[in-house]
């Protein structure tokens, strides 16, 4: 693999990410709206109500749940570290590799929502077969190809997909982790205009080694600009370079994939050449659903380990779920559990109807479910205690039930880092938050506009805030009555919505154009944010449960409270830590032990570890000098 280190300034990567940034905002989106101090509850409210599913949809869900039940066994999976192949090609019998493709191409046509039904099913029974599937057609060369590709790209490769034909997803490199300007993976047209030619080297492709089809990001080897193609992994000079493994996910065949001189008929450009970056992104936004909807599988499948181990187990006299320790976590997991569902379906459910601008809340319901499952992954270790750590087989073979928790955890934690990290979807919404007063007030806080050109700017900008920023201070007088004991949170997110439209433009005030390297400003702002619509959404949906005559509606209402009740406090303080923190002192601090002023502490680690040596080595040549310790008598 070539390592070829490129140097990109801050300001360059920043540019790239700017430019593959949509920037229209043409359906309505209830998050920027709040950003912005509006809380548009009619966007979200009444909360989606599906009256049973297709029969057709059931049916495959009933034959899934049935052969995964009967022919998976994911512990098994887990130790040889493959894909069966028996399971891969009863899931192409099934035809679950086609489950978003239309009808006419072959597949089953499922909409995003019974898709993502079918990822909560995945999420809580083996979290292999949810990457295969999810990287085959959330992000590999189905969902480009249906929402840019050409007729002829459809009729080509669509039916091939369906089939089961396995796809992959080629963006990262080396160097290329979250941010693409540093791309080395170039293409060229030849000089018959017939071909691109295609060099260089992709890291951590998911199905890279038993895929066929590879959707491959490269820029141009001149403009730099970056596209998307189609490219056959047969085709020459496309290899197989390194199976990459990993702390779980063990099956993953993920590869290092090489490209020399791969010759691309200029067909398979997906969309056109420089477009290749925001097909990704846009790609992603639908595609980074599969994770909201498998995290709250995930989440189910921890609340029902937890329910049956802490009725179950008893220690000090009575079962651990009643000593309170344990059972605030329970009570936690369960509230949650149902506000993630709350959240992934809504997020869904507004990505199927299709008239909303979806960037926004699928980054949100990625972030925050993917974080709080987490969470709760680790509290059913803790509630597992020693038996979570233990692995599934090792219980088993002392007699005991063979719950993988340990396993369920290593599987997990992926989903904080790949199809955008929390920290990536953080910046990504933090630039949408600022995004219209960068366009009211961008040329008087930025660096490079002059003095003449700020003072032009002036009128429009008092022309903006003198309407808008009074508006922020002004409920809307709503009392949101018709939702019974929860109208006052109803209240709190529009009070706290109001609020968070201010403290961003108090922020864009206050630091200007150094707002852009507040990063836990700007994080504790999504925070906000994120739960005010978990809030929102949960509200919502338990209105709807019990004006439906939901069976269940009491018992939702009860986790509903439970949940506002904590995000109400959780806001409050987020709020607080805005302008009452230690954030300078934490990145002097930080700056301080990147430089070497903390090394004392690493000191019983020198020559310890031949894979440090190199570090070590600078770390003795870069080492300020410092005073002999002296003892003090
Ligand atoms: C199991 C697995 C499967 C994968 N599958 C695929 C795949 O199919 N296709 C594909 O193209 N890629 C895939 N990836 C790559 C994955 O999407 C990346 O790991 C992810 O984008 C993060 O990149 P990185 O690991 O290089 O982290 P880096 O970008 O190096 O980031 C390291 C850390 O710094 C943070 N960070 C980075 N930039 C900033 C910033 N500006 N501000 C604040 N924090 C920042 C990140 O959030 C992260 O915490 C996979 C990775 C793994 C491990």
């Amino acid at each position: 693999m070539t390592d070829k280190t490129i140097h990109v300034t801050e300001q360059e990567a920043m540019d790239v990410a700017e430019a593959s940034r949509q920037k229209e905002w043409k359906q309505p989106s209830f998050m920027r709206e709040m950003f912005l101090g509006n809380f548009r509850l009619d966007l979200i409210h009444p909360y989606p109500v599906h009256q049973g599913e297709r029969p057709e949809f059931q049916a495959f869900f009933n034959t899934l749940k049935d052969f995964l039940r009967d022919h998976v066994d994911s512990d098994q999976i887990d130790a040889t570290g493959e894909y069966p192949e028996d399971v891969v090609d009863g899931l192409r019998k099934l035809g679950a590799f086609g489950m978003k493709i239309p009808k006419e191409y072959g597949g089953l046509g499922f909409d995003q929502l019974e898709y993502g039904k079918v990822m909560e099913m995945l999420g809580a029974y083996d979290g292999n077969l949810s990457a295969l599937l999810s990287a085959h057609q959330s992000i590999g060369v189905p969902q480009p190809l249906k929402l840019f590709g050409t007729p002829e790209q459809k009729k080509k490769y669509l039916p091939r997909c369906a089939a089961g034909e396995i796809s992959a997803f080629a963006l990262t490199e080396a160097q290329v982790g979250s941010d693409p300007a540093r791309m080395t993976t170039t293409y060229e047209l030849t000089d018959d205009g017939k071909h691109y030619i295609l060099n260089g080297s992709k890291l951590w492709c998911t199905n890279g080694t038993i895929a066929k089809l590879l959707v491959v990001m490269a820029c141009d080897s001149q403009t730099k600009a970056i596209s998307a193609f189609v490219v056959e992994a047969d085709w020459e000079g496309v290899k197989v370079e390194h199976r990459c493994h990993f702390m779980g996910l063990r099956a993953l065949a993920n590869a290092v994939l090489s490209f020399t001189d791969v010759k691309i008929p200029v067909e398979n450009l997906i969309g056109k050449e420089g477009r290749g970056l925001k097909i990704a992104l846009t790609t992603l936004n639908d595609g980074r659903l599969s994770i909201p909807n498998g995290s709250v599988g995930a989440a189910k499948r921890a609340l029902q380990i937890c329910r049956e181990w802490s009725a179950e187990r008893v220690q000090w006299g009575k079962p651990i779920g009643k000593h309170e320790a344990i059972s605030h976590k329970i009570a936690d997991m369960a509230s949650i559990t149902f506000a993630m569902e709350s959240v992934a379906h809504l997020a869904t459910d507004m990505s199927n109807r299709g008239n909303f601008d979806i960037r926004l809340e699928a980054a949100a319901a990625k972030e925050w479910n993917s974080c709080r499952a987490w969470e709760i992954v680790d509290d059913t270790m803790q509630i597992r205690g020693g038996r979570g750590y233990e692995t599934a087989p090792s219980l088993a073979s002392r007699g005991e039930r063979p719950v993988a928790v340990e396993r369920m955890m290593r599987d997990y934690r992926i989903n904080k880092i790949f199809e955008g990290s929390s920290e990536i979807m953080h910046l990504f919404m933090a630039r949408e938050a600022v995004d219209k007063h960068l366009q009211v007030a961008g040329d008087v806080i930025a660096h490079n506009k002059g003095p003449a050109e700020k003072l032009q700017a002036l009128p429009h900008i008092a022309a903006f805030y003198a309407s808008w920023y009074p508006s922020q201070w002004v409920g809307n007088f709503k009392s949101y009555k018709e939702f019974g004991p929860y109208a006052r949170y109803l209240r709190f997110v529009e009070r706290s919505t109001r609020r968070l439209a201010r403290q961003v433009f108090h922020g864009m005030m206050v630091h200007q154009a150094g707002l852009q390297n507040k990063q836990v400003f700007l994080f504790r702002l999504v925070d906000i944010a994120n739960e005010l619509f978990a809030m929102a959404a949960t509200v919502s949906r338990v209105h709807a449960m019990k004006v439906n005559g939901h069976p269940e509606a009491s018992n939702a209402a009860e986790l509903a409270d439970i949940f506002c009740r904590q995000v109400k406090r959780k806001v409050k303080r987020l709020f607080q830590d805005l302008w009452s923190n230690d954030d300078s002192q934490k990145y002097r601090v930080a700056l301080g032990v990147l430089k070497g002023k903390q090394l004392w502490l690493e000191e019983i680690l020198e020559g310890l570890d031949p894979v440090f040596e190199a570090t070590a080595t600078e770390r003795t040549a870069s080492r300020p000098s410092r005073p002999k310790v002296v003892a003090i008598k």
